[in-house]
C-alpha cells in the first residue's frame, strides 16, 4: 500500500465518504512540429486517429443515451457528423500532402481556417455552436494522434472520488453520476459551482486543497471527511486502524442524517407559530426529484444555466418541456425559475463568448441576456408557456439597476404578445429579482415597488460586498458571509421588501447554514431556499426556535463589528 497522508481543505459540501481517486486532468496536446514521419505515414496516422475518435464518440454516445436518457446522445451526434465529413478530412489530407507537415499541424491549420470563416459569418449562436463542436472534434483527433488517453468524467470507474485542479460546469455537465462518491479540488471556493453541484447531488466535496494533484495518485484509497462546516480532511491511503475509525464516523454521520430525514415533511414553523417558506435549489428536473426525497415542497431557485452547459443551446420547446415538467412535479408548489445566469465562471461553450479581464464584473447574468436578446426571448417564451402548468415565478439574476429590470419586463411583455399572436397558451408569471449586488441592496426600496419578490443571492452578495472573489482559494479566508457588512445588507433588503408588501428570500448557500438560519429569520427573511440535503436540518432548526428569539439574535448579530464576534456569539447563543 502506498504512503498514507492527510490533506486539509475547505468544506464545499458536507458529508463523509470513501472511494478510489480518479485524477481528472486535461491532456497536454503540445507536440514537436519538426518530428515528421513522411507524407504516407502522416496520412495513415490521420486515418487511424479519426477511426479511434469515432469509436470513442460512439462509446460515449451509447453509454450516455443508456444511463442518462436519449436526449444526451444528441450532444455527440453533431460531433460525429463532423468526424464523418469526408470534405473536412480531405482538406486535412491535402494539407499533409502539400505541406510536408505532421498530421497534427495539418489539423490545426484547417481548424484555424474554419474558425476564421465562422468569425466572419452572420448567424450568432448557431455558428458558435458549430465552431465549438469542431473545436472539440479537432482536439479529440489531435489527442488520438498523440496516443493520449481520454480523460473524461462521462465514464467513471465504480466508487470514484474525482480529484482535479479545478472543475468547471462544462466538465461536470455530462458526468457519470452513478459512480461518483465525492469531489476534491485544488482550486475553487465555498460557493464555486463544483460546491453547488456536489450539494445538489448530496455528495461530499472539499475545495481549496493545495498540491492535491501531486499528492494523490490514480486509484489511491481516499476518505473525504467533510463533516465540519468549514474544514475538510482528505485521508490518502489511511492505515487499517484509521480506516475503521473513519468507517465508524461515517456510520454515525449517516445515522444522524437519517434521523433528520424523519423531520422532512414537518411544517417549517417556529415555536411561536411563524411560518417560513422552505424551498430547494435545483439545476435540473433530476435535482428536483432528489430534492423531493428530502421533503422539498417548493423551489426557490432553479438555476437554468445547467440546461445550457450540457452541450448545445436548448431551444424554446426543450426548455418549455423542462420548466413545465418541474412545475407539474411540484403539483402547485412554488417554482422560482431564474433566467440564464452565465458569464463569471460559467462559460457556455456553445456561445463562444470572448474572454474577459474581470469576468465577475463583466458580461454576466442579466447583462448578458439583455445583450443576446434572441437567446433571452427564447427562454422567456418557454417560461411563459410553462407558467400555465403551475405556480412559476421568474427571477432575473445580477440586477444592478431598475433599468435592467424594466428592460427585462418589457421583453417578457413583448414575448407574451408574440405568443398571443401565434395563438399559444401562456401566462405572464410574477417577476422578481435577485439581490446579489450592493447596488440592488441600495435600490431595494425602489426595486420592491416594481417587482413581486426579491431573493438574496448571498454567494455573490458576499463576493461583491466584501470584494472577495468567491472562487479564489487564496483569499477564501476573507470570504465571510456572516460578516456584519453582509448581514446588514440582508437586513436592509428584507426591510425594504416588507415595507412594500413583498417577500424577501435567501437562495445563496448562507440560507442552509445552521448558524445563519435564526439570524436570517430574525432579519425578516420569509423564504429560505437551500440545497436539497440541507432541508431536513433546516426544518429541525426552524421548529426549535421562536421568532422572538430570532429577532433578538439578529439584532445582536448586526450590532457586532466583526465576523469572528458574530460567529462566536451565534455559536454560543443560538441553540
Ligand atoms: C448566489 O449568488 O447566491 C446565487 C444563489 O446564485 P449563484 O450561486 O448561482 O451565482
Ligand atoms: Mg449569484
Amino acid at each position: 500500500m502506498a504512503d498514507s497522508s492527510l490533506l486539509a481543505g475547505l468544506t464545499a459540501s458536507p458529508g463523509i465518504t470513501s472511494g478510489s481517486a480518479y485524477l481528472f486532468k486535461a491532456a497536454d496536446l503540445s507536440y514537436d512540429p519538426c518530428q515528421y514521419g513522411g507524407a504516407e505515414e502522416e496520412q495513415s496516422r490521420l486515418e487511424d486517429a479519426f477511426k479511434k475518435a469515432c469509436e470513442e464518440l460512439d462509446r460515449i454516445k451509447t453509454r450516455l443515451s443508456g444511463s442518462l436518457g436519449e436526449e444526451y446522445g444528441h450532444i455527440f451526434r453533431a460531433q460525429m457528423t463532423v468526424l464523418e465529413d469526408e470534405d473536412f478530412k480531405d482538406e486535412i489530407r491535402e494539407k499533409i500532402a502539400l505541406g510536408d507537415c505532421r498530421a497534427e499541424t495539418a489539423i490545426e491549420e484547417v481548424y484555424k481556417v474554419y474558425s476564421g470563416l465562422f468569425a466572419e459569418m452572420e448567424g450568432g449562436s448557431y455558428n458558435a455552436q458549430r465552431l465549438a463542436d469542431l473545436n472539440d472534434v479537432c482536439k479529440r483527433v489531435l489527442r488520438n494522434l498523440l496516443n493520449l488517453e481520454e480523460v473524461t468524467l462521462a465514464a467513471l470507474p465504480p466508487e470514484s472520488i474525482v480529484v482535479a485542479e479545478e472543475l468547471f460546469p462544462s466538465d461536470t455537465a455530462a458526468m457519470d453520476r452513478e459512480n461518483i462518491r465525492g469531489f476534491a479540488t485544488e482550486k475553487g471556493g465555498l460557493t464555486s459551482h463544483v460546491a453547488i453541484l456536489a450539494k445538489s447531488l448530496s455528495l461530499p466535496a472539499a475545495v481549496g486543497t493545495p498540491a492535491l494533484m501531486t499528492s494523490i495518485r490514480k486509484n489511491d484509497l481516499l476518505f473525504l471527511d467533510v463533516r465540519d462546516y468549514e474544514k475538510a480532511k482528505i485521508y490518502v491511503n489511511p492505515d487499517t486502524e484509521k480506516r475503521k475509525e473513519l468507517e465508524e464516523a461515517r456510520r454515525t454521520y449517516l445515522g444522524r442524517q437519517e434521523e433528520l430525514l424523519t423531520m422532512k415533511d414537518l411544517e417549517p414553523v417556529t415555536t411561536d407559530g411563524h411560518r417560513i417558506t422552505l424551498s430547494a435549489n435545483i439545476g435540473s428536473v433530476e435535482d428536483l426529484v432528489n430534492a423531493q426525497g428530502f421533503g422539498a415542497k417548493s423551489v426557490g431557485l432553479f438555476r437554468t444555466e445547467f440546461l445550457f452547459l450540457r452541450g448545445g443551446l436548448p431551444g424554446e420547446e426543450e426548455q418549455y418541456q423542462a420548466y413545465a415538467e418541474a412545475a407539474l412535479k411540484l403539483s402547485g408548489g412554488m417554482l422560482v425559475i431564474r433566467t440564464l445566469d452565465i458569464g463569471g465562471d460559467k462559460d457556455v461553450k456553445a456561445l463562444a463568448l470572448p474572454k474577459e479581464e474581470n469576468p465577475f464584473l463583466g458580461l454576466r447574468g442579466i447583462r448578458l441576456t439583455l445583450k443576446y436578446e434572441e437567446l433571452f426571448r427564447t427562454q422567456l417564451k418557454a417560461l411563459l408557456r410553462a407558467s400555465v402548468h403551475g405556480d412559476i415565478r421568474v427571477m432575473f439574476p445580477m440586477i444592478s439597476s431598475l433599468r435592467e429590470f424594466r428592460q427585462a419586463r418589457a421583453l417578457v411583455e413583448s414575448s407574451s404578445a408574440e405568443l398571443a399572436e401565434r395563438g399559444i397558451a401562456h401566462k405572464i408569471p410574477p417577476l422578481g429579482v435577485m439581490v446579489e449586488t450592493p447596488a440592488a441592496v441600495f435600490l431595494a426600496d425602489d426595486l420592491c415597488k416594481e417587482v413581486s419578490f426579491v431573493s438574496m443571492g448571498t454567494n455573490d452578495l458576499t463576493q461583491y460586498v466584501l470584494c472577495v472573489d468567491r472562487g479564489n482559494e487564496e483569499i477564501s479566508s476573507s470570504y465571510r458571509p456572516l460578516s456584519p457588512a453582509v448581514l446588514r445588507a440582508i437586513g436592509m433588503t428584507a426591510r425594504a421588501a416588507r415595507k412594500n408588501g413583498k417577500w424577501a428570500g435567501v437562495c445563496g448557500e448562507l440560507g442552509g447554514n445552521p448558524m445563519a438560519i435564526p439570524v436570517l429569520i430574525g432579519l425578516g427573511v420569509e423564504e429560505l431556499s437551500v440545497t436539497a440535503s440541507a432541508l431536513p436540518q433546516a426544518v429541525s432548526i426552524i421548529r426549535n426556535v421562536s421568532l422572538d428569539r430570532c429577532r433578538e439574535v439578529a439584532e445582536k448579530a448586526v450590532s457586532l463589528s466583526t465576523e469572528e464576534d458574530v460567529k462566536e456569539f451565534l455559536g454560543l447563543n443560538v441553540f
